[in-house]
């Protein structure tokens, strides 16, 4: 019985508090959706995305203790029980709800990003060293399999007698039981650097490629497109209920890329056969919604309420839903779902902000983009990173303070934010024709 159930003891680490976090700029909430006068900067959204992105990991790992929990019936009633709920969570440097593997990750990919390269090549090969490099801080902080066996891919080649360009060290073999989330959830840095409708064709290709480091299978890599859509999405204000139409049409021009452009990867015998599971995947989540051909109107009540009132949220029946989605049980895992869970409670967030107000809308995400029985912290620091892009801290102002890296998270998201611009006007990734570019703006 559920109420007999108690949660794995907290693994703890103790490497103190951070003492002298650096303020961040705070605005004052609004209550229209995208609203035509805002007090939030760009800058100050860029900032949010990546901070809370790390908030939403760490609110979805505690230590493992939401990760790996089964409920998230059983994650809310613990939440309500010992921090008089979720208003009062706050984020502490590793004493608790320390960052896990994917904020580390995520640093890790914007890292790469924001340093000094002059071609494609050099920027791959600057993300895979941070990956590499970023596996010595993982302690306590569980990181998957599959990230762990790539870095050691690309450490090896980074050390092999060949030349970089012989041996890419950002290219590692396809491989068919590498679909998991790992590559879509520290993909959020690249939405945010290619940020400009303009540079949809950078995105996919970056996005594509830093998931194929580590996550070479068709889910795998398309998880990472995903989740820099999403956020690219948001911070162009383009309208939530096409996002997941966006997703499938610029994953249909992915295939295109890896069997036709793709200049690095000699096997891609396998890209075809393993086609298709993603996108009919996302058009049946879509349909669920009634988003795939509609604009709506969206039914959320037998996937978030407790029958007919929605006032009363049954994390149960969200369960069930994260379960129904997944590739084999544990939602929010894989390529595909990870961001969808991500999406679809931020969509259902957004009703809740429309109807009850800022903070109610902020702790609908966490309840159910970071409080369920999968992968909560992939699905966490997602949906954290989309909420921030839309609309920067708001209601979330305090309690992010602590976070441990949150000021590398800020100076991160402002080198982002001024390279995106920089790019815009000097981006030697820019392909030399853009005739696919309507793809995205026929949707808004
Ligand atoms: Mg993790």
């Amino acid at each position: 019985m559920a109420e007999e159930r108690s949660l794995p003891d907290i693994r703890m680490t103790d490497e103190g508090d951070n003492k002298n976090p650096e303020p961040i700029s705070t605005v004052k909430p609004k209550d229209t959706l995208f609203g035509n006068e805002s007090d939030v900067t760009l800058l100050i959204r860029y900032q949010a995305s990546m901070v809370l992105a790390g908030v939403g990991d760490a609110l979805g790992y505690n230590h493992g203790r939401f990760e790996f929990c089964d409920s998230g019936d059983l994650i809310m009633k613990d939440i309500e029980k010992k921090y008089n709920g979720i208003a009062n969570l706050k984020p502490n440097e590793r004493s608790e709800f320390m960052l896990s593997d994917d904020t580390i990750m995520h640093i890790a990919t914007a890292e790469g990003l924001v340093k000094s390269w002059e071609n494609e090549f050099e920027l791959l090969t600057m993300i895979a060293i941070e990956y590499v490099n970023c596996m010595n801080d993982m302690g306590g902080r569980s990181p998957g399999g599959c990230c762990m066996g790539g870095t050691d891919m690309i450490r090896k080649s980074l050390d092999s007698d060949k030349s970089y360009e012989e041996n890419p060290p950002f290219v590692t073999p396809y491989n068919r039981k590498k679909g998991g989330c790992g590559a879509a959830m520290r993909s959020a840095p690249i939405g945010l650097l290619y940020s400009h409708e303009e540079q949809m064709d950078q995105l996919m290709k970056v996005a594509i490629e830093a998931g194929r480091m580590t996550h070479n299978q068709t889910s795998g890599f398309l998880g990472s497109l995903a989740t820099a859509l999403l956020v690219h999405l948001a911070i162009r204000k383009v309208s939530p209920i096409s996002w997941g139409r966006i997703i499938l049409k610029q994953s249909q021009r992915v295939l295109q890329y890896c069997t036709e452009n793709d200049q690095y990867h000699k096997d891609i015998s396998h890209i075809s056969g393993d086609w298709g599971y993603f996108q009919k995947s996302w058009e049946k989540y879509l349909s669920r919604r009634n988003i795939l051909i509609n604009d709506g109107p969206i039914d959320f009540k037998f996937d978030y309420w407790n029958g007919d009132n929605p006032d009363i949220p049954s994390y149960k029946n969200h369960d069930k839903f994260v379960t129904e989605i997944s590739y084999a049980g544990w939602g929010g895992s894989s390529g595909h779902d990870a961001p969808m869970i991500a999406y679809d409670a931020v969509l259902y967030a957004l009703q809740v902000r429309e109807r009850d107000g800022v903070v109610k809308g902020w702790e609908s995400v966490c309840a159910f983009g970071m409080f369920h029985c999968g992968d909560s912290d992939s699905t966490g620091i997602i949906s954290g990173a989309i909420w921030g892009a839309m609309f920067g801290f708001e209601a979330y102002k305090a309690n992010h303070e602590r976070l441990e890296y949150r000021q590398q998270l800020c100076n991160l998201a402002e080198q982002l934010y001024f390279r995106s611009e920089k790019l815009l006007v000097d981006d030697p990734l820019r392909p030399v024709k853009h005739d696919e570019l309507d793809v995205c703006s026929a949707e808004i």
